[in-house]
């Protein structure tokens, strides 16, 4: 039966770890949360980011711009923060309304207040393995991973899904630790082979965001499971992989939830309080600060 690795303790441990670094601060470091329109996700996004930011002593403002909000206008919206010395940190919630570009969008962010790490400026330095702001979701797996204790080195990892928030960064990490990386989309489902690559994953990760995608008996015996999907169904929430199954294979599994999430809320802090200490350094001034550890 695998072992559990729970999102929640590692969360706590960093918790202090930032609690430590903001009572070094002389101010309390603020987060900027830009919500488009209102939306069931961005909203529980948003009030648990609001709950952990809150323990923590980090200030939450929140933005509540209209459904129809253009880009123009979220754009100039973001400049301004940009400008606000007070604001560390920027982040915008997903869903977007369909007439807005992420991708444009989030380019508007300084590289030095973009704690999710999607500005390409961020982005780039993750694929020359330089020291940049990761996709929050992207490394609170490789910190589960670290957690289990297995050496990636010549493992075969093999994750689902490859949007830019979650699988293309996490491709990356897994590179920069020395596993052979298989990536796995719609196109492998459709082509039939997303059984058979599962079936030789030593490394599994999983972001896909459909319930049970990945049957238990397809999971290689010993393992090491990590399920980032978050699926509502009926009253429970459930992950990409169904769990009863894959629990009696793998050496470690992540639960949904308490597995990602919450680490990832604490990493998408640890960013925030990073960038603005740094921002308090001249030296770092248009430089993106470093979190990759
Ligand atoms: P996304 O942008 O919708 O990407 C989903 C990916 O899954 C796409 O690359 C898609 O491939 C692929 N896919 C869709 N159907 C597939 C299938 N049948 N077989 C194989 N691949 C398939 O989603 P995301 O933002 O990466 O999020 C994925 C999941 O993770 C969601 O449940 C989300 O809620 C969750 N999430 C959790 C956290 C956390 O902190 N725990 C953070 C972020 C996301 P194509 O593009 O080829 O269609």
């Amino acid at each position: 039966m695998a072992k559990l690795l729970d999102g929640k303790i590692l969360a706590e441990r960093i918790k202090e770890e930032i609690k430590a670094q903001i009572s070094s601060l002389k101010f309390k470091p603020v987060l900027a949360s830009i919500m488009v329109g209102n939306n069931c996700g961005a909203a529980s996004y948003v009030k648990s980011q609001q709950k952990t930011a809150e323990v923590l002593g980090i200030e939450y403002q929140l933005h509540k711009l209209v459904q129809d909000s253009s880009e123009a206008h979220l754009s100039d919206f973001i400049q301004r923060l940009n400008v606000n010395k007070s604001v560390n940190g920027i982040i915008i919630q997903m869903p977007l309304p369909a007439h807005i570009d992420y991708k444009r969008i989030s380019q508007f962010i300084l590289p030095e207040k973009d704690v999710e790490g999607m500005h390409p400026q961020n982005i780039g330095k993750l694929l020359f393995g330089a020291k940049g702001f990761i996709p929050c979701a992207a490394a609170a797996v490789m910190e589960l991973i670290a957690a289990s204790g297995v050496d990636l080195y010549g493992k075969e990892a093999v994750v689902v899904g490859h949007s830019e928030i979650v699988g293309k960064p996490l491709t990356l990490l897994l590179l920069d630790k020395f596993a052979t990386v298989t990536i796995c989309h719609l196109a492998t489902s459709k082509a039939g082979k997303l059984e058979e690559h599962i079936r030789r994953a030593e490394v599994l990760i999983v972001a896909v965001g459909k319930a049970r995608l990945i049957k238990g008996e397809w999971i290689k015996k010993g393992a090491v499971v990590i399920d980032v999907g978050i699926n509502r169904v009926g009253d429970k929430i459930v992950g990409d992989v169904e769990f009863e199954g894959a629990e009696k294979l793998a050496s470690y599994i992540t639960p949904v939830p308490g597995g990602v999430g919450p680490l990832t809320v604490m990493i998408l802090m640890r960013n925030l309080v990073e960038a603005a200490k740094l921002q308090q350094e001249p030296k770092y001034i248009g430089e993106a600060p470093n979190s990759k550890g």
